[in-house]
């Protein structure tokens, strides 16, 4: 069993965690809060080993009930590979205590590439990732568009890409961030960062970005548009899509035309916390024009995309399982998904 650490247990750490316990080869042997919550009680009762960043505040988690295994820097001595999901920037300061006791570790995309000097997606590049120490899985839109740009890539040749992000303003359990009333272009200077983010794990890919924030909390949107090198069909796209583990399509027949009946759909499916693990590519939009430019709508569940890519990435590292399909075969049957 590889033993894993997450620390940060917020809305991405929970997520693997949970996905981490209900797989046959790893289990979970400490999670960290900062603070008492209620996340840090559900840890509890979890069963996971709840660690915690300064001691001093063992007595505020009793207060609440909340029981304490330890110190972060204990947790780390006890895994292999810890999941550093702790808010964008604070993961790079972490760096040196994985370093300190030789652990493996696994970053998000709220850090920049170089925390570890490679950026992760299971479709694009697990066999890099075997063996590695440090590893960063790339951020919720960038592995959404990875997915299928390389999905594409691989069969019709990508000349190049143009995508605009329309991104959720919050995570729906996060009451501070806005915007409740705009529209706002976040940047407003183009391209935005994503393309560069994209190119840290296909380098290959010519690729620019756009992107706007608008006051909804469940799911991105991309719309996605690329010139292909070899002549494709609507009908080809879609064989693409329908053999790719981790991209949905929803269907033309079902009626989803939006974020909100997608997470509805995913609720009447018993998703844990309706997560939507696989990309979402409406069928209906799928569409190559008589130049050979391919356009899509894809919707992307910001808390979920991750997670899974999270699980294969520790499982290259650890080294065992060296083939991608094999490893993504686990994961997601482990969840109990096929992609919708
Ligand atoms: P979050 O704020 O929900 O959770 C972060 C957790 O880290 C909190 O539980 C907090 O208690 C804990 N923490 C804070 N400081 C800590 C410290 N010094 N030591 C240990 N734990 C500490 O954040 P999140 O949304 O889960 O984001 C985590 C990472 O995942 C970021 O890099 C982010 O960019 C990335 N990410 C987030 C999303 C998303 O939609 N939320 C999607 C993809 C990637």
């Amino acid at each position: 069993m590889i033993k894993v650490a997450v620390n940060g247990y917020g809305t991405i750490g929970k997520r693997v965690a949970d996905a981490v316990s209900v797989q046959k080869d790893m289990e979970i042997t400490g999670v960290s809060k900062t603070r008492p919550s209620s996340e840090a009680l559900v840890a509890n009762k979890r069963g996971y080993p709840l660690y915690i960043a300064d001691l001093s505040k063992k007595p505020d988690f009793e207060t609440a009930g909340i029981k304490v295994a330890g110190s972060v820097e204990e947790m780390i001595q006890k895994c292999d590979v810890v999941v550093d999901a702790t808010p964008g920037g604070i993961g790079k300061k972490n760096r040196e205590l994985y370093e300190k006791y030789g652990k493996k570790a696994i970053w998000q995309g709220g850090e920049d590439h170089e925390v570890a000097g490679f950026s992760f997606n299971s479709s694009c590049n697990y066999k890099e990732a075997v063996g590695r120490q440090f590893t960063r899985v790339v951020s919720c839109n960038t592995t959404g568009l990875c997915r299928i740009i390389n999905a594409v890539d691989q069969k019709y040749g990508v000349k190049k890409v143009r995508a605009t992000m329309i991104r959720r303003g919050a995570d729906p359990g996060d009451p501070k961030r806005g915007p409740i009333d705009a529209i706002v272009l976040n940047p407003v200077t183009i391209p935005s960062h994503h393309g560069p983010d994209v190119q840290t794990v296909l380098p290959g890919i010519n690729i620019v970005t756009t992107a706007i924030i608008v006051p909804t909390t469940f799911m991105h949107v991309h719309v996605v548009q690329m010139d292909l090198e070899k002549p494709a069909t609507k009908e080809k796209i879609i064989e693409i899509i329908e053999a790719h583990p981790r991209i949905g399509l929803i269907r033309k027949g079902l009626g989803i035309t939006s974020t909100a009946e997608i997470k509805e759909f995913a609720s009447d499916l018993l998703r844990p916390r309706s997560d939507v693990w696989e990309s979402c590519i409406f069928e209906d939009s799928v569409s190559v024009s008589d130049e050979n430019e391919l356009y899509l709508f894809q919707a992307i569940h910001q808390e979920a995309d991750v997670v899974v890519e999270n699980v294969d990435a520790i499982r290259a590292m650890a080294g065992e399982v060296k083939d991608p399909e094999v490893s993504i075969r686990m994961t997601n049957e482990a969840l109990g998904f096929k992609a919708i």
